[in-house]
């Protein structure tokens, strides 16, 4: 069932796994523009209802500002959702979604129904102690959300964005030591599970996301090309 044989050859769809900071969403934005696929971050899609006010975003504000997980409930409704929009049909790379057991078997259950499952589950392995230096250097252009670094990946031009030339870079609220912590605790505790649940179903891909950013480009660009042919 989870090998894909029953997928529709232009559905392939990959998980991104990893503690916040290892890299699922500079990442996810280099494998869209690759192989056309739609990045799905329910990170993103949490912060927008939070910015829009919605009843779920009023519900999530503050559990996120406190680096807890939102409740199944709410996340399995955004994503359910968006998933159903027209452009995820030729295949969705999820960027922090599933983070719990029951979310990965609630995602099973919806691309059933479409007849689709997982290609490929890409766990990005990175030490604790890095995640606090890459979480706090982290800043996004607000034109096109283009993701940068204060150290690691610098625009080459400052203060401007290289893919939008826009200069109104943002930080996220929860990007600060305290609430990393506790972030971290939450990846360990309910999402490094899921490891192992994809492991057991034959679709688990590792990868050293301690490396450059390039250099782990290159390896996910490698296991993505056989996971979509
Ligand atoms: P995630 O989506 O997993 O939370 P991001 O992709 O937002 O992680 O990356 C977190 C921060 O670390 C960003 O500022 C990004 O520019 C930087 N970064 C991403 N990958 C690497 C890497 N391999 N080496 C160094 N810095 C990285
Ligand atoms: P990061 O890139 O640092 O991993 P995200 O942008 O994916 O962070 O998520 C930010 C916050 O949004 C999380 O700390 C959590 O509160 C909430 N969130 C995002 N995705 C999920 C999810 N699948 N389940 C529960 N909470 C989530
Ligand atoms: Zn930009």
């Amino acid at each position: 069932m989870m090998d894909g044989s029953d997928t529709p050859r232009n559905a392939a769809n990959l998980v991104l796994l990893g503690p916040p900071g290892a890299g699922k969403g500079t990442q996810a934005r280099m494998l869209e523009e690759q192989f056309g696929l739609v990045q799905l971050s329910t990170g993103d899609l949490l912060r927008a209802a939070v910015a829009a006010g919605t009843e779920a975003g009023r519900a999530a504000k503050a559990v996120m500002e406190a680096g807890d997980l939102v409740s199944d409930e709410i996340v399995i409704a955004i994503l359910r959702d968006r998933l159903a929009e027209p452009d995820c049909a030729k295949g969705v790379i999820l960027d922090g979604f599933p983070r719990t057991t029951v979310q990965a078997e609630a995602l099973d259950g919806l691309l059933a129904e479409i007849g689709q499952g997982i290609r490929a589950a890409i766990s990005l392995e990175v030490d604790d102690a890095a995640m606090v230096t890459r979480i706090s250097g982290r800043y996004t252009c607000g034109g096109c959300g283009e993701g940068y670094h204060d150290t690691f990946k610098v625009p080459s031009k400052p203060g401007a964005c290289d893919k939008c030339g826009g200069t109104e870079m943002k930080r996220r609220a929860d990007d600060n030591a305290e609430t990393v912590e506790q972030r971290l605790r939450a990846y360990h505790a309910q999402t490094a599970p899921l490891i192992s649940y994809y492991e057991s179903r034959g679709v688990l891909a590792r990868v050293d996301a301690m490396a450059e950013i390039e250099a782990v480009a290159r390896e996910l660009n490698a296991i993505v090309a056989k996971a979509v042919a």
